[in-house]
């Protein structure tokens, strides 16, 4: 496909998306900048729903702000956050992070790609998370695993290396729907486009999607 054509099938995709999910968002609970960052970071190969029980009783008690979190001390912290997967190495890069903020950042969550990745645990995906949820930024790609397999199957994409992927969207989805794109993408794949079993059948997206057929065939003979 070239490049007007890979347009054109995005514009289709998100006009049907944006009817079928007009209240996608984050799946994160949060209330400030500073919640969303924390738990964007302890979110890499966690779950949101685990997340949610976690932190925001933690915000709201303890963790207003990095102060607090470098006040009760990396031991406490590990402590807390311990049933989240690799609660030892995101401790750290929590405890890292909190300090850049008050060193370098005034205590606050900075608002640009460039500040946000420089702090340690933050890469582009969560910098993306709080651009476009706090900061309003429209032209934001988040290359969760998501997006990732449903922009695949899609035809839209053909590398694997996120930063490549997110090169390569950008080509193709208008600027100021890129955040919108990245959630209502987000949500198919978590309702419909599932990683294992995708609803292929029942997909309203299976009239655009050249994976329909080869799917659906695989999900037919796995339940035989
Ligand atoms: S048709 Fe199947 S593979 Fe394509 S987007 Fe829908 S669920 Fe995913």
């Amino acid at each position: 496909m070239n490049k007007a054509q890979l347009i054109k099938r995005v514009e289709d995709i998100l006009k049907i998306l944006n009817r079928e999910y007009p209240e996608a968002r984050t799946h994160l609970d949060f209330s400030s900048p500073f919640e969303l960052l924390v738990s964007t970071v302890l979110a890499a190969q966690c779950t949101d729903v685990r997340i949610n029980l976690v932190m925001p009783p933690l915000y709201k008690k303890i963790y207003k702000g990095p102060k607090d979190i470098l006040k009760d001390g990396i031991e406490n912290f590990t402590n807390n956050i311990k049933s989240i997967t690799f609660f030892n190495s995101k401790a750290k890069s929590i405890i890292g992070m909190c300090e850049m903020l008050v060193n370098d950042f005034g205590g606050k969550v900075p608002g640009t790609i460039e500040e946000l990745t420089k702090l340690p645990g933050v890469g582009r995906k969560s910098a993306s998370v709080v651009l476009g949820n706090c900061f309003g930024q429209k032209d934001v790609i988040i290359v969760d695993t998501h997006l990732k397999r449903v922009s695949g199957r899609l035809g839209l994409i053909e590398n694997d290396n996120p930063e490549k992927i997110e090169t390569e969207l950008k080509e193709i989805v208008p600027s100021e729907q890129q955040y919108n794109y990245s959630l209502k993408i987000g949500e198919h794949g978590r309702v419909i486009c599932d990683a294992k079993k995708p609803k292929c059948e029942e997909c309203f997206l299976n009239n655009i999607c050249p994976s329909k057929n080869l799917l659906t065939k695989q999900n037919k003979k796995a339940k035989k």
